[in-house]
């Protein structure tokens, strides 16, 4: 039986994990956390079940083919619901906008804030539902050369949708220019750690995932779902060990050997697939005479995405006027993104993601209190802020603004707390910069081909799964990079037998 070592129990390392030993692999996980899930974690703490990282669900279908390819239905193990709306959206001067799935309703909000904003809702997802089926055609597949990019089909459409305008520019002229709408259907590019001033327009594709594909909570939690992958697998014989840092990916000639792991002990494998972040794999875990195409340097000049301040609340209060999901837009939305993205430093006045999971699943608190999520984005550490001092004037900035979106009393009624702030992802899941949703940002060079590719081209039997290599960042892409790396691997070697 062929040996696969996986490097790193996040998302992507379990999903590949499940879809090798179902081809007929020995699988062994190494994952240097306590427990699986890198960047999607849970606190369990004095009656509270927080997700750490991810709480939004979107392109289920990703997950639904995993289970289906391993023989097991998602829907059935996991207890979904669906989210509507998907988010309330909130703005600095005290209005706020439901982002319903259902359309007849969205057209009503979109009508409260300018009259006349139906008909521009329409054409504007019309034109989104293109982008995305354009999208897909890029997302979906595995690269080795350049010419892969080259479909004349594709390249027609793309000029036919605009999709390599900007998309912040592109979402307000839909919307006239109307600054709440332009916002409110253009912030999905921060999922991938982009800007919407910085981002392509083709990212309205991820708006249009968001609203038609629906949104979807399983209860207990997305964590839920890593906790079923992990009973999966050692239902299947794979066997995963925590606490177990990698050092090393050994290489004899030109070969992958297998891994060293940073107690000394040496592990040997027909193939390493490293679900670790990418860049950090390539500098920290292989010599550099077998990764000249990724020198220090041309990692150094790679574009890294955005971090996060993320706070998680018990209160020992019930808030029902609130949603599961929202966010807060700063009045000055470009001055708080360059803050994040182009100047690196602390937003005056950050907007936020607010995810309160106790409206859907009260079990996630004790009864009668509340869960509080807050994910606010923030600048990587290459903006050297001492976190120290930051993270308090950042807590008061946040916590003032939630006082005046929940209640003026919020602080008095928190009995629980927790803080993760950017260097905690550098320490404890080797996140380069710190780097929340995903290491490398998704600009236009960094996407698609452009993209660390799947595969090492210098060291035989080695390979790359998650949000560092193609399609990025994200559950779904993660879903989805699973698959690709495992098609490439059943190709090169020529298990299709297997693949019944
Ligand atoms: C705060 C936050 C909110 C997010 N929100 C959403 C959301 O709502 N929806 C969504 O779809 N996505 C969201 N994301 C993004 C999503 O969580 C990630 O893109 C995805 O989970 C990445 O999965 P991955 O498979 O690439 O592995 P990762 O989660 O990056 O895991 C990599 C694993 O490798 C391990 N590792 C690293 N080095 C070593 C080593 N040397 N030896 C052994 N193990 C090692 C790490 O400990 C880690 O467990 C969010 C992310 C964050 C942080």
């Amino acid at each position: 039986m062929k040996k696969a070592i996986i490097i790193g129990a996040g998302m992507g390392g379990l999903a590949t994990a499940l879809r090798l030993r179902h081809l007929g692999f020995e699988v062994v996980v190494l994952e240097k956390q306590a427990q699986p899930g890198g960047r999607s974690n849970v606190i369990q703490e004095d009656g509270y079940r927080v997700d750490t990282g991810p709480t939004i669900l979107v392109m289920k279908n990703t997950f639904e083919e995993l289970y289906r390819s391993i023989g097991q239905d998602f829907e059935q193990r996991l207890k979904l619901v669906q989210l509507d709306p998907n988010y309330r959206i909130y703005y600095h001067d005290g209005t706020s906008l439901d982002l319903f799935s259902n359309m007849a309703r969205l057209a009503q909000e979109v009508e409260k804030v300018a009259p006349g904003s139906a008909q521009r809702l329409f054409r504007f997802i019309g034109e989104s539902a293109k982008k995305y089926e354009l999208g897909m055609d890029f997302v979906d597949r595995n690269y080795a050369r350049i010419t892969d990019l080259a479909n004349p089909e594709a390249g027609w459409r793309l000029l036919r949708t605009s999709a390599h305008q900007n998309l912040y520019r592109q979402v307000a002229r839909f919307f006239n220019f109307n600054d709440k709408l332009a916002k409110a259907f253009s912030f999905h590019s921060m999922f991938l750690g982009l800007s919407p001033f910085d981002a392509l327009a083709m990212y309205s594709l991820i708006t249009y995932a968001d609203l038609a594909l629906g949104m979807w909570y399983p209860k207990g939690g997305i964590y839920s779902i890593v906790e079923d992958m992990v009973s999966l697998a050692l239902g299947m014989g794979i066997e995963i060990r925590t606490q177990a840092p990698v050092e090393q990916i050994c290489v004899e000639n030109g070969r992958v050997q297998g891994v060293a792991l940073a107690s000394g002990e040496r592990l040997g494998a027909d193939l390493v697939i490293s679900n670790a972040d990418l860049p950090y794999t390539y500098r920290k875990l292989l010599a550099p005479q077998f990764r000249k195409a990724y020198s220090d340097h041309r990692l150094g000049r790679m574009h890294y995405a955005c971090s996060g301040f993320l706070m998680y609340l018990g209160v020992d209060r019930i808030y029902p006027h609130l949603r599961h999901q929202s966010l807060y837009f700063a009045e000055d939305y470009k001055a708080n993104l360059d803050a994040i993205f182009k100047y690196k430093t602390l937003p005056e006045d950050p907007s936020f993601h607010l995810s309160v999971p106790t409206v859907t699943d009260p079990s996630l608190a004790p009864a009668g209190h509340s869960l509080i999520y807050v994910l606010a984005p923030m600048p990587n550490l290459d903006a050297k802020l001492d976190w120290e001092t930051a993270a308090p004037l950042v807590r008061e900035k946040l916590l003032n603004r939630l006082e005046k979106i929940i209640a003026p009393d919020l602080r008095r009624h928190i009995v629980w707390e927790r803080q993760y702030i950017p260097p905690d992802w550098e320490r404890d899941i080797n996140a380069p910069l710190g780097t929340a949703f995903g290491s490398l940002s998704q600009g236009f060079f960094q996407s698609a081909y452009f993209r660390p590719h799947n595969k090492s081209y210098e060291v035989e039997g080695l390979y790359f799964v998650g949000q560092g290599t193609y399609p990025g960042i994200g559950m779904p892409m993660v879903m989805i990079s699973s698959r690709l790396v495992t098609e490439r691997i059943v190709k090169e070697w020529k298990l299709s037998s297997l693949l019944s």
